[in-house]
């Protein structure tokens, strides 16, 4: 078995984990369900018993939505802008603008499910079962 760094923890393959985690499913073995609603990250995995109550996804899910949802709208604003036909204003209302909010909402569970696999994947906040502390805990040394 390959081992990632001198602390002799199993590799976890970093990819198939953000894919797993993309596709809703648990990063370890891809079968279980990563949420247990929207975007409620379940504590374990129903299948392979992985726990998934260590990830620290935060904010990093909406800032990549914010980022690649932004990029496409003003994109395609700046297209239809640009193109030889002037569409009505209220256009870019009644269809940008639904647009960016479903586009959004499907894309925040695929991202928080790829920042929970790389977490779990890079042994990230408490997923690792040998060093299991978390950065913000307390250890009693300070
Ligand atoms: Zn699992």
């Amino acid at each position: 078995m390959p081992y990632t760094d001198l602390t002799l923890r199993p590799a976890r393959p970093t990819w198939p984990a953000m894919l797993n985690g993309m596709k809703c499913r648990c990063p370890n073995c891809g079968q279980g369900k990563l949420f247990s609603s929207y975007l409620k990250v379940a504590d374990q995995c129903d299948v392979c018993g992985t726990e998934f109550f260590h990830h620290r996804a935060d904010d990093a899910p909406p800032y990549i939505v914010i980022t690649i949802v932004g990029h496409l709208a003003v994109g395609a604003v700046l297209h239809m802008e640009m193109s030889s036909t002037p569409l009505h204003p209220l256009t870019y209302l009644w269809v940008m603008i639904p647009l960016i909010i479903l586009s959004s909402l499907l894309l925040l569970p695929v991202t928080k499910g790829a920042v929970v696999g790389l977490q779990w994947a890079r042994y990230m906040h408490g997923f690792d079962p040998v060093g299991a502390h978390d950065d913000f805990e307390d250890d009693g040394r300070s």
